[in-house]
């Protein structure tokens, strides 16, 4: 789960880390006053969505000024002014995809002046299933661009857990972003107090960029994106209460209240399966046989008629899907039960695309039965490499 920058930087403020003073904004006749309220002389409007590369971003709409989605203000009318341009429109970056996001709250910043911007990020690498500290010189707006061209420049340091976040830690950082003097202890308590934040609210992501040397020398923190795991989220209401279904995507909304594990994807085939591995598998031999995937989905081990009706639903309200692949392993489910529960779910909803079906396992032989006497347009498949194939071929011809 993600959550805005604004709530980020809130909780950045609570674990006594540097950031700006600022204020949410809703409505467009409110941000005068919400300006008026920090000192200035500079003031950061900053469109408030859930994707990064805002600052190079560009409305779809001319009339919110062709200029990006944070802008820099000079006074306070001009940053009312940026607040009404940006709000309700709709900013595409290189995070949104070409669809954009709508923006619906603006946050204003007392701005900072910056003499170099720097790149921080805490992360779970599976790879060695610790907390990395990455860190750059090069932040600002291309971090993409430095770790894809220059990788050189950006620094990768594990944490133990054993052992947890060390001062050395922060120390190495604050050398990799050559730091000097002071700003080293700074940097030193930024960190500790990041780790924290960081395992307390059980983050998965929490990306600084730019983290700023200002020109006064001291650090602090001008953007912040923060990621939280799903799996924990009910150990933290705080965290839970920061959710904004506007940010996403309407169909894992609608199956994260059935319970079912579903994640969007940009295929053209829709997957319903049983089991997260098999899941998986059953996108790549998809790849494989030469199509794309339109989503993850795994029904869960205990499927019932009312969740598979609930998934097709939302498989088939994608209109980039042109056809579907079931692919049920029956363990503790029974393959008959799977059937009656698919062939209940097409006639009730309907269907307008292929549909290829493979059971395995228990009860497997009834199973087909039921769906070969449904009288429904189901082709039935005999194992994992042959469905594949078939929905493939029935989607691409
Ligand atoms: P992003 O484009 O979505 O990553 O949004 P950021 O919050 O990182 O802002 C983009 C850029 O705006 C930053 O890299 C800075 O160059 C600039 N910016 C943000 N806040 C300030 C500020 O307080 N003062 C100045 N001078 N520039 C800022
Ligand atoms: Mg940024």
């Amino acid at each position: 789960m993600n959550i805005h920058e604004y709530q980020a930087k809130a909780l950045l403020r609570s674990y006594g880390i540097p950031v700006s003073d600022g204020r949410v904004v809703l409505k467009a006749e409110d941000a005068k006053t919400a300006a008026g309220e920090l000192d200035g002389p500079l003031w950061v409007v900053k469109s408030q969505i859930h994707a990064g590369g805002r600052g190079k971003g560009r409305f779809v709409e001319p009339e919110a000024g062709d200029k990006g989605g944070v802008r820099l203000a000079k006074s306070v009318e001009e940053a009312a002014e940026f607040a009404r341009q940006m709000l309700g429109r709709t900013l595409v970056t290189i995070q949104t995809g070409p669809a954009g996001k709508q923006v619906n709250r603006i946050y204003i910043e007392d701005g900072s002046d910056i003499e170099r911007e720097l790149y921080l990020a805490l992360l779970i690498d599976r790879q060695t299933s610790r907390i990395s500290i990455v860190a750059s010189t090069e932040g600002g707006m291309d971090i993409e661009e430095v770790a894809h061209s220059t990788p050189e420049k950006i620094h990768t340091i594990t944490v133990d857990p054993a052992t947890g976040l060390q001062d050395f830690h922060g120390r190495r950082v604050a050398f990799s972003l050559a730091l000097k003097g002071a700003q080293v202890k700074q940097c030193v308590a930024i960190v500790k107090n990041l780790y924290r934040l960081f395992i307390d609210k059980d983050m998965d992501m929490l990306e600084i960029n730019p983290l700023v040397v200002m020109t006064d020398g001291n650090l602090k923190l001008l953007d912040a994106k923060m990621g939280f795991d799903g799996n924990a989220i009910y150990r933290h209401a705080d965290i839970a209460a920061l959710r904004d279904e506007t940010e996403e995507d309407p169909k894992e909304l609608e199956a994260s209240k059935f319970d079912l594990n579903y994640i969007a994807l940009d295929g053209e085939i829709g997957c319903m399966v049983n089991g997260a591995g098999l899941a998986m598998a059953t996108m790549d031999i998809i790849k494989l046989y030469g199509a794309e995937p339109a989503n993850f989905l795994d029904v869960g081990g205990g499927a019932t008629k009312e969740k598979v009706t609930e998934a097709f639903k939302i498989i088939t309200s994608d209109p980039n899907v042109k056809g579907i692949l079931v692919n049920i392993f029956g363990g503790i489910m029974r393959c008959d039960i799977i059937a009656e529960g698919v062939i209940a779910a097409v006639k009730e909803v309907g269907l307008k695309v292929p549909l290829v079906v493979r059971l395995e396992g228990t009860n497997v032989d009834l199973g087909k039965k039921i769906i070969n006497d449904s009288g429904l347009n189901v082709i039935a498949a005999d194992d994992l490499s042959d469905a594949a194939q078939k929905i493939v071929k029935a989607v691409k011809g």
